[in-house]
């Protein structure tokens, strides 16, 4: 099974950047989201960073051209049906995921892999939602998605040897590293990294520290390349608060518990880098 195109359902952070580092790799893109604003705003955050790339000498301005050639974007999930695999990236919404991956299932080729970017969320049950719950499996990218190496590779109980396989070799055509991790809440990078963000925000919220303070002590006191509430900012307050509400209902602890202060935030629409304002605010 050798996956040549690939459909990503959400043009967001992820998706871009997934968008991206696919088209790089030589895949046919078709990037889907529920409105010409996301895409356009999906398309100028890829090509920007495309740029950065060419700047840097990573890349070349033809590499550039035809990376951008091979993505296409669209509002109709019709456009899903000739891709070999799909990756949804939208919204870490659970009800939002189960309502996607049967629009995808519904006009996906059959023997299509379906995948999703879920930071969280239980693989094995949102494979339930389709009727071959076999093509499903989870595929954790990290964030920016064109420089991080990582892939989490997360199979279902239901995840056939075939998929696992073809996902496998795509993300090392994506000239990334895989790891293997059994499906359990937040995987493996999240379970620890989330609940670190989400106790940055107690001592924040506690006055124990500013936030500059807080980042820069992570930073020079424990060698962390970002403090971790300028990575909150990066990751998205609303991402990070869904992990944190998966790990405390799925793991059953309340040493999980949001910190007040990260929910305050994302009511009033502080999402981090993506809004302009976060715990910082950007240009
Ligand atoms: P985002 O808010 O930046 O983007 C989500 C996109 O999904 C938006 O453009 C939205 O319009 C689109 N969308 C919503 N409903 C849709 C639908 N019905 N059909 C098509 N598109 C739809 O979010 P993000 O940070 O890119 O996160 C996407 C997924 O990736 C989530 O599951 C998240 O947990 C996961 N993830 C995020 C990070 C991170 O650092 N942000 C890292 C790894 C995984």
């Amino acid at each position: 099974m050798t996956i040549k195109s690939v459909g990503i359902v959400g043009a967001g952070t992820m998706g871009n950047g997934i968008a991206q580092t696919a088209a790089v790799a030589g895949l046919k893109v078709v990037m889907i989201d529920v409105a010409d604003a996301e895409l356009a705003k999906g398309v100028a955050t890829l090509t920007a960073s495309l740029e950065r790339l060419v700047a840097k000498a990573t890349l070349d301005a033809a590499a550039r051209d035809e990376a951008l050639s091979r993505i296409e974007t669209s509002t109709e999930y019709q456009r899903l049906a000739d891709v070999d695999l799909v990756i949804e990236a939208a919204t870490e919404n659970v009800e939002l995921k189960q309502r996607i991956l049967k629009q995808i299932e519904a006009v996906a080729r059959p023997d299509a892999v379906i995948a999703t970017n879920t930071s969280s969320i239980s693989i094995t049950a949102l494979a339930a939602t389709l009727a071959d719950p076999s093509r499903f499996i989870g595929m954790h990218f990290f964030n920016p998605v064109p420089l991080m190496p990582l892939v989490e590779i997360i199979r279902g109980l239901q995840t056939s040897d075939a998929v696992a396989e073809a996902i496998y070799a795509l993300t090392q055509r994506f000239d990334k590293s895989p790891i293997g991790v059994r499906n359990s809440p937040g995987f493996v990078v999240n379970r620890i990294l989330v609940p670190m963000i989400n106790e940055a925000f107690f001592v924040l919220a506690e006055g124990v520290a500013s936030a500059e303070e807080i980042d820069a002590g992570m930073k020079l006191g424990a060698n962390h390349p970002i403090g971790p509430l300028a990575l909150a900012d990066l990751i998205g307050l609303d991402v990070c608060l869904s992990v944190t509400e998966v790990l405390v209902k799925d793991l059953g602890d309340p040493r999980y518990r949001p910190c007040p202060l990260l929910r305050e935030l994302v009511s009033a629409g502080r999402l981090g880098r993506k809004t302009n304002r976060g715990v910082y605010h950007y240009g």
